[in-house]
């Protein structure tokens, strides 16, 4: 198997991982990409087809891997003035690049990789010089000279209107001088990679010395004496380095053989503490005066946001979220709870302006709103007062009285240890209120309900297919309301 340009930037951010996923594959069989991950994959795919728009006369090497490599080569025979997907194979590596250019003038092949973020990244993974070092390195060694090199990513500052402008969506960032630079070490690299994936396993690994957040799904395969619940699942204690290295260093793993506990502040502190009591950790007076700005009909409120590399709705830009669904659950001060909720099933351009519209109606024009981590809802709030300021007033009234229910959570008044320092809804629901649960839903996660709406409002998607998208979608979205009602409850009775 060659290597490719995904192993050489897998390898630069961790080569342990790389040497597990040619050695021992078997350990990723049952780790399924997310929603999330698919749709990145997805989102490149889209942007790399769109970006072909940009050049002229193009000829696209259909097929993908190392049977391309000689394709290309005939085509390239014939003299094209544009190659999308060429394919070349040197020294045991391979790759398939996005687009080149001929240029009569340099006498050789502009090279474009087009990425679908809105900017060049410098940062490992995704570093987009190193990625263009390595494929000017193989590409050259297989007999192609290549004069230019640069960056094609999409231009946040672009609104749709009507039809897709390619030219103004994409920017040509140019980045020549700095992948020439890169090359001798991304050489150096690739030699080292050959080197180290032809060694025998190494023991343990480095994310012994990371948080949680930073392990890939093999860490438990290389650190086996780890626990479950560990010294990593400390909220970032990533962060804390000296105490943290200090622990790992003399074999410390679980909280229990923490001897110096004393060193940890705030959410860690509060963390370590509910962990060793057995309990959670309550603040009940700043319940209480968080609780007290709260004002009747409280009004639990939602929005699900759908977001694309290449827009689709006038007025927005490349990733920005468009509100497609919301949940609103009221609850007056005699108890009663009201459930009102909007969908869009057939998106017109001006995709937000009914659901505004019923927001209007649904919304009472007193009262606190409440959401789970509020500043998603009110920057949405914000948008759509741009794009609609006849609504502006009252989309800024609901920002300003909009209250933050997560804040209980993420400010400490309420600290169980089995929220692993998190305060995500996903986290603490389980947790205090067990039995309301997303797992008999049919969609259970925000990146799942994106791909879900993408899918019901896709023109080949049929009647029943649809209205049972459209009732899950409300199902689940109801259900992030809820509970927000049932955690407020729960806290109310304490
Ligand atoms: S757990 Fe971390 S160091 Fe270990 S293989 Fe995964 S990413 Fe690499």
């Amino acid at each position: 198997m060659p290597i490719t340009k995904t192993d050489y930037l897998e390898y630069t951010y961790c080569k342990k991982n790389l040497w597990l996923r040619k050695h021992k594959p078997e350990l990723f069989v049952d780790v399924e990409l997310s929603e999330f991950e698919k749709k990145i994959i997805e989102e490149g795919n889209l942007a790399d087809q769109a970006a072909r728009n940009l050049f002229k006369d193009g000829q696209l090497i259909e097929i993908v891997g190392m049977s391309a490599v000689p394709v290309t080569h005939s085509v390239i025979e014939r003299k094209p003035s544009v190659l999308f997907q060429g394919a070349f194979a040197s020294d045991g590596f391979f790759v398939q690049a996005d687009i080149l250019k001929y240029n009569a003038l340099l006498h050789g092949w502009e090279l474009y990789e087009v990425k679908a973020t809105n900017d060049v990244k410098r940062e490992i993974p995704h570093h987009h010089v190193n990625d263009l070092a390595f494929q000017k390195i193989v590409i050259e060694n297989d007999g192609l000279r290549i004069v230019k090199a640069g960056v094609i990513h999409l231009n946040s500052a672009y609104r749709q209107h009507g039809k897709v402008n390619y030219d103004e969506l994409f920017i040509i960032a140019e980045l020549t001088d700095e992948v020439f630079a890169a090359e001798a070490g991304v050489q150096e690299e690739m030699h080292d990679l050959k080197t180290y994936l032809g060694m025998p396993e190494e023991q343990g690994c480095e994310c012994l010395y990371r948080g949680r957040n930073a392990q890939c799904t093999t860490f438990q395969y290389s650190n086996p004496d780890v626990p479950d619940y560990s010294v990593h699942d400390i909220n970032r204690i990533g962060g804390s380095k000296k105490v943290f290295y200090d622990w790992i260093d003399r074999g410390i793993y679980t909280l229990e053989d923490i001897d110096n506990p004393e060193t940890l502040t705030g959410a860690k502190q509060a963390q370590y503490q509910a962990y060793m009591q057995g309990k959670p950790l309550i603040d009940h007076e700043g319940i209480k005066e968080k609780f007290d700005e709260l004002v009747f009909p409280l009004q639990f409120f939602d929005y699900e946001g759908y977001s694309s590399a290449i827009p689709r709705f006038d007025g927005f830009g490349a990733y920005e979220q468009v509100p497609f669904q919301y949940s609103l659950h009221t609850l007056h001060e005699d108890g009663t709870l009201e459930h009102k909720e909007y969908l869009v099933t057939e998106p017109t351009p001006q995709v937000t302006l009914p659901l505004i519209q019923q927001m209007r109606e649904d919304f009472d024009d007193e009262g606190t709103v409440i959401s789970w981590y509020k500043s998603y809802e009110s920057q949405r709030n914000h948008k759509l007062a741009e794009l609609h300021p006849e609504y502006a007033n009252f989309l800024e009234a609901l920002n300003d009285r909009m209250f933050d229910l997560m804040e209980l959570f993420s400010k400490n008044l309420y600290v169980d240890a089995q929220f692993k320092g998190s305060a995500s809804i996903k986290n603490v629901l389980p947790v205090i209120v067990p039995e309301l649960t997303y797992k008999a839903l049919g969609i259970q996660k925000g990146d799942q309900a994106v791909e879900r709406w993408e899918k019901m409002i896709a023109p080949d998607t049929i009647g029943a297919e649809k209205a049972q998208i459209a009732k899950d979608l409300l199902e689940y979205c109801k259900l992030d309301t809820f509970a927000m009602v049932e955690i407020y409850r729960f806290l109310k009775a304490l």
